[in-house]
């Protein structure tokens, strides 16, 4: 990948730099930093939205006035209004609802071989890259419709009442109308994600398995978004064969996994707080490329810039009134203070739309030309779906 090329189109992130300005005592401020090209101004007056003492909140409403119909906390008993002993309201179990979530693409052509997708005529297809900011956006646009409906149809179909469900219940309510969310018990890692499944350690607070959702769902949706990139450009429907294509993609170089990586840092960084996340997720990956500091700087640029589209597609979802409760679930939770040091790997530059799509282009051109010497390692993930 020419990284370097790359460097002309960029331009601050600003919303992340508001963040982590947000996110930082005073004190740390007060030296002057610099987040890669964006500078932190020390001047700006601000006060910490860090509130390490915030109360338990009573979230759920979960009792119901069979007079008059409002719905109260768990901890009353009684509507005064109308003097009469409340009921309990029934509830749905979210983490046993399936919800189904297929988002397809219709093209001419099928590819169920990978035979017939490898060729030198699509590389060639590819290389032309015709594909413009607004066949991106349509695409997104249609990953966001389509979990919408899912989301609908699932509240429809089981009767949920939204207000009687934790946060960490809606959240997941939300991730099962895009990707399937198992649970597991064992191991160390919060979590990971897996052709088409989320895999979530229950035995975590709240607020890490929050956290440990929206991270593994950005690993989903970008594979998803690159999937029906790559089938619009081909012109065909999306298979099990094109999804196992973007799967090796992804992960063939580190460079990719850093990209991907990063992105899924980044947007566990905007739904919860930022500097509370576990750096290690793509410091270890990082370790692994020799590259030079601009180049990594780089491929951090191009995963913020990906967070940036996902964002964009959780938040239809996370509406400002849910993200505030996400934030306060996690203060409640995590009671460390962020590591500064940390903070100041944070990358706060995006790329512009002529950058973003040559990143795009990059990562399937090369990755589609590496594919072709590589069908032995997709017919084995293309075995796992
Ligand atoms: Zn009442
Ligand atoms: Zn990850």
């Amino acid at each position: 990948m020419k990284l370097n090329n790359l460097s002309k189109y960029t331009e601050i992130d600003r919303e992340k730099l508001e963040l982590i300005r947000s996110a930082m005592p005073e004190t740390v401020l007060r030296e002057k930093v610099f987040y890669s090209k964006g500078y932190i101004d020390n001047e700006i007056d601000y006060s910490p939205d860090l509130c390490l003492e915030a109360p338990p909140i009573d979230y759920k409403l979960t009792k119901v006035c069979p007079k008059c119909g409002k719905k109260y906390p768990e901890s009353e008993i009684f509507c005064f209004d109308c003097a009469v002993s409340l009921k309990d309201i029934e509830k749905v179990n979210v983490r046993q609802i399936d919800i189904p979530h297929e988002f397809n693409f219709e093209g001419e052509n099928s590819y169920t071989d990978f035979k017939e997708i490898l060729t030198a005529e699509n590389l060639l297809e590819l290389t032309k890259f015709e594909f413009e900011m607004q066949d991106f956006n349509e695409i997104i646009r249609n990953i966001k419709l389509t979990a919408i409906k899912n989301l609908d149809s699932a509240i429809k179909d089981n009767e949920i009442d939204l207000d009687t469900l934790s946060i960490l219940e809606k959240v997941i309510l939300f991730t099962k109308s895009f990707v399937n969310v198992e649970y597991k018990s064992y191991g160390q890692e919060l979590g990971f994600y897996r052709f088409n499944s989320i895999f979530v350690d229950d035995r975590q607070l709240d607020a890490l398995q929050i956290t440990t959702m929206l991270h593994e769902l950005t690993h989903y949706l970008i594979k998803e978004i690159l999937t029906h990139i790559l089938c619009r450009l081909l012109d065909a429907s999306k298979t099990k064969e094109i999804e196992s294509i973007v799967t090796f993609i992804l992960s063939y170089s580190s460079e990719n996994c850093l990209i991907d990586e990063y992105a899924a840092h980044t947007v566990e960084g905007r739904f919860t707080l930022i500097g509370y996340q576990d750096y290690s997720s793509f410091l270890n990956i990082q370790k692994t490329i020799e590259r030079s500091k601009d180049e990594i700087d780089m491929l951090k640029t191009i995963g913020n810039s990906l967070a940036n589209t996902v964002k964009e597609i959780v938040e239809s979802f996370i509406d400002s009134d849910l993200l505030e409760d996400i934030k306060k679930q996690f203060r409640r939770d995590i009671l460390d203070e962020p590591d500064y040091s940390q903070l100041m790997l944070e990358n706060c530059t995006l790329l512009n739309d002529v950058g973003f799509l040559r990143a795009i282009e990059f990562i399937i051109v090369d990755g589609f030309a590496v594919s072709m010497d590589n069908i032995e390692k997709l017919n084995q993930i293309n075995e796992m779906w």
